[in-house]
C-alpha cells in the first residue's frame, strides 16, 4: 500500500521543478492526479515559463507509475480555471481528496524601483492564486467531510527579503490564508498545513538576474548560485537542495500519518530558520 494510495490530488504549478516533482511522488504513493499549469503571459516574470511538453512530460512520468494523470491547463489567477480543474477531478476520477498549491513566481527589483505591474503579478499569482486554490477545493472537500491541503509558502513567508517586496509580502498571507483555513476546515475534517521551503534547485533562480543577486554584483554566473547556497543552512555540503525532499514533507502532510496534523509551518531549509538572524553586512 502506498501513503496515499487511491487519492485524488490536484497539484498546481506541476509542469516543472517542485510542482513536478510533488506530482510523481504523490503517484509513486498511489496517488491520481490532476496537474495544472501553464498560465500564458506573465509579462514581469524575466525567466522562461513552463510549457504543455513538460505537463505533459509529468503526465508521462505518472502513468508510467501505474497512476492516471489528468492535464488541466490553466492559470491560478483565475478561479474559472481552478473551479475546471475541481470539475475535472470529480467526472475523471469521482472526487479530490487533496490539493497542493505550489504555483509561484519570483521576480527582482529594490521596493522604491518596483512597478506596480511587478508587485501586483506576484501578489496576484502567489497569494490570491493561492486562496483561489483553496476557495476551488473547499465546497467538495466540506461536502465530503474530508481534505487535506498544503499550501507551499517560503522562508521568506517568516522573514524579509531584500529585492523581493512582493514575493515576501506574498508569501507571509499565504500563512494567514492557512492558517484560516486551518480554522474554517476544521469542523469538515479539512486540514490544512504549510511548508517553508528554502533554497530548493529549480529553474526559478536559474536566470541572470537571481544570478546577480546570489553573487551581490553584476555579471553573476550558476557557479555563485551554486556557492551561494550552503550560506542558506547549517548542514554540511549541501548546496541548492533537491526537490524531491519538499515533495516528501508534502506527502507526509497529505497522507494519513499527519491525520492530526492541521495549521503548521514546516521548514524544509538545511536548518536556515535555526541560523541566528544578525546582519551580515552592517552599515557603518
Ligand atoms: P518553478 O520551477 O518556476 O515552478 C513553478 C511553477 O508554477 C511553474 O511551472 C510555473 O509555470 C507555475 N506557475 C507560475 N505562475 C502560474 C500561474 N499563474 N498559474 C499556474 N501555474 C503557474 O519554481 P519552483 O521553485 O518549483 O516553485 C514552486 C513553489 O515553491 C513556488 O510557490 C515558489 O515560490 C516556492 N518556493 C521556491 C523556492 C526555491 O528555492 N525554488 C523556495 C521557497 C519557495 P510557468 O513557468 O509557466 O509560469
Amino acid at each position: 500500500m502506498g501513503r496515499v494510495e487511491g487519492k485524488v490530488a490536484l497539484v498546481t504549478g506541476a509542469a516543472r521543478g517542485m510542482g513536478a516533482s510533488h506530482a510523481v511522488t504523490l503517484a509513486r504513493e498511489g496517488a491520481d492526479l490532476v496537474i495544472f499549469d501553464c498560465p500564458g503571459e506573465l509579462p514581469t516574470v524575466p525567466y522562461g515559463l513552463g510549457t504543455r511538453e513538460e505537463l505533459d512530460q509529468v503526465a508521462a512520468e505518472v502513468e508510467k507509475l501505474g497512476r492516471r494523470a489528468v492535464v488541466v491547463e490553466g492559470d491560478v489567477r483565475s478561479q474559472a480555471d481552478l473551479d475546471r480543474a475541481v470539475e475535472t477531478a470529480i467526472s475523471e476520477f469521482g472526487r479530490l481528496d487533496q490539493l497542493v498549491a505550489n504555483a509561484g513566481i519570483w521576480t527582482l527589483a529594490p521596493s522604491w524601483e518596483m512597478s506596480d505591474d511587478q508587485w501586483q503579478e506576484t501578489i496576484d499569482v502567489n497569494l490570491t492564486g493561492t486562496w483561489h486554490s483553496v476557495k476551488a477545493v473547499f465546497p467538495h472537500m466540506r461536502e465530503r467531510e474530508t481534505g487535506s491541503i498544503v499550501l507551499i509558502s517560503s522562508i521568506n513567508g517568516i522573514e524579509g527579503l531584500p529585492g523581493a517586496i512582493n514575493y515576501c509580502a506574498a508569501k507571509f498571507g499565504v500563512l494567514g490564508v492557512m492558517k484560516t483555513t486551518a480554522m474554517e476546515g476544521g469542523p469538515f475534517n479539512i486540514r490544512c498545513n504549510a511548508i517553508l521551503p528554502g533554497f530548493i534547485s529549480t529553474p526559478i533562480h536559474k536566470w541572470q538576474g537571481a544570478y546577480d543577486f546570489l553573487a551581490g554584483k553584476p555579471g553573476g554566473t550558476d557557479a555563485d548560485r551554486l556557492a551561494a547556497a550552503p550560506y542558506y543552512g547549517v548542514l554540511k555540503g549541501r548546496g541548492p537542495l533537491d526537490p524531491v525532499n519538499v515533495s516528501n514533507a508534502v506527502l507526509y502532510l497529505l497522507s494519513d500519518e499527519a491525520k492530526d496534523v492541521t495549521g503548521i509551518e514546516l521548514p524544509i531549509d538545511a536548518g536556515h530558520t535555526a541560523l541566528p538572524h544578525f546582519n551580515p553586512a552592517p552599515v557603518q
